[in-house]
């Protein structure tokens, strides 16, 4: 029987920092457990790469706040670059909301500038199509753009040099509880199934089918691996309810599917004085966002219809004709003329509040859950990774409160939700 002082389930962004943080407080035995390391239906390598600090709720502004410190230290390793977030409303109870929100980011050190739509054009005149609409925007010059694979890879790398160990092609099938006393169980035995090497034309389909079938084909199972943890951590993104439920633990996340397109637009096409390369992240009144992505754009757009699901296809032309182009070229004639190039889907792992849940999982001594960040894994995962290893180290949160991330908010009334209304 193999045992680790802390077992972490999923090396996403999550799992990763948390590995990196234990690690480097000098905690040797720790083992991070995934079914494909290389992430190909990770959250963490579908996202969009924007990290910024402009939240309603305070433990999310101080969360990303911290994390925008660390990736402005390792600029250079993560290619973080503070672009900016620019946001332009149109509603005015949100904007209003907005502005009165400004006075909490900035008495947690977050610079946001409101603008009225003439200064909105003046600075950034890419936005040049139906201003009347608009009500103004903010924009926020500390928050920015990050390569999130090389973010993990960051983690992973330090982790790694301070003794964790990474497991691959181990998909968590099983957890068995002990009761400790009455009423207080904890994680006695994690089981896995260690997966075959696949054909490399064929792996990353078996690797879609077992996480989106939740379960290893005969065939394709070489056996099982039972680990013995001192302390299990639940990091499995938007499949970590599948393990809340063994745990006993209420799940409040569903997992819903995200799609981004790339384009392309050619300089030529472009008015006089646009230069696409220099924008900042735009997010559209219309609920589009997209920034510079290397020669490229990226935008993103959420369907409000979309239903949960372990899903993944990419809905290509019909989803770039549909949802993204009216959006873009209503806002901006540089998008007029436009190449859809390619795109794909990952999963969002969405509460109720839109807002992560991490702490000790009630009822169970040893195991503690990071997960459901929704759109913000990457832009908070060195706080969290930070808050998870005082947790083990020191029992409590020590540089920042993380502890109305606990998932207990969301048992108790609304008022100690932590809703996030400005979430894409
Ligand atoms: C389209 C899109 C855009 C986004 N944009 C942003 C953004 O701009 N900024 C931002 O901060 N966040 C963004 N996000 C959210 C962000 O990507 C996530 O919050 C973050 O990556 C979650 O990281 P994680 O480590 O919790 O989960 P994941 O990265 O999903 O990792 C979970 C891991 O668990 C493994 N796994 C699952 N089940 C099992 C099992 N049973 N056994 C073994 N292994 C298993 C998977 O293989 C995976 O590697 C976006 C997400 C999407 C989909």
């Amino acid at each position: 029987m193999e045992r680790a002082e802390v077992l972490i389930a999923g090396a996403g962004v999550v799992g990763s920092a948390i590995a990196c943080a234990l690690a480097e407080r000098g905690v040797r035995d720790v083992c991070v457990v995934d079914l494909d390391l290389a992430g190909r239906y990770a959250s963490s390598e579908l996202n969009a790469g924007g990290a910024r600090a402009t939240w309603w709720q305070e433990v999310n502004i101080a969360a990303c706040r911290d994390t925008l410190a660390f990736f402005a230290e390792h600029a250079a390793d993560l290619s973080f670059r503070r672009t900016g977030y620019l946001w332009l409303y149109s509603d005015r109870a949100l904007f209003a909301r907005a502005r009165e929100r400004g006075a909490l980011q900035a008495r947690l050190g977050v610079r946001v500038d409101l603008l009225s739509t003439s200064e909105l054009t003046r600075r950034f005149p890419l936005v040049d199509r139906n201003l009347g609409e608009l009500l103004g925007a903010t924009f926020s010059p500390g928050d920015g753009l990050l390569n999130p694979n090389a973010l993990r890879r960051l983690y992973q790398e330090r982790a790694i040099a301070g003794g964790a160990r990474f497991l691959q092609r181990h998909y968590l099938d099983g957890v068995e509880l002990s009761e400790r006393s009455p009423g207080v169980r904890a994680v006695e035995r994690v089981h896995f199934t260690e997966v075959a090497k696949g054909d490399p034309a064929d792996e990353s389909r078996a690797i879609e089918r077992i996480l989106t079938q939740h379960g290893v084909d005969a065939e394709a199972a070489l056996g099982q691996v039972s680990i013995r943890p001192g302390i299990f951590v639940n990091a499995l993104g938007a499949w970590s309810p599948l393990v809340s439920a063994r745990l006993g633990a209420r799940s409040f996340a569903q997992p819903v599917r995200r799609q981004i397109s790339i384009l392309d637009v050619r300089a030529r096409d472009l008015p006089a004085g646009v230069d696409l390369r220099a924008a900042p992240m735009i997010v559209d009144a219309s609920g589009i966002y997209f920034h510079p992505e290397g020669p490229y754009t990226l935008a993103g757009y959420s369907n409000a219809d979309e239903p949960p699901g372990y899903r993944f296809e990419y809905d290509g032309d019909e989803f770039f004709e549909r949802e993204i182009w009216p959006r873009l070229a209503h806002r901006c004639s540089a998008f007029e003329r436009c190449h859809h190039v390619r795109g794909w889907a990952g999963l969002y792992s969405v509460t109720p509040d839109c807002s992560g849940i991490l702490g000790r999982v009630a009822g169970v001594a040893n195991a503690i859950e990071a997960h459901s960040f929704t759109g913000r894994g990457v832009m908070q995962s060195h706080a969290i990774g930070r808050g998870v290893a005082e947790l083990i180290c020191d029992g409590e949160f020590r540089a920042l409160d993380l502890s109305p991330l606990s998932s207990e908010r969301l048992l108790g009334p609304r008022e100690r939700w932590l809703p996030e209304d400005l979430h894409i």
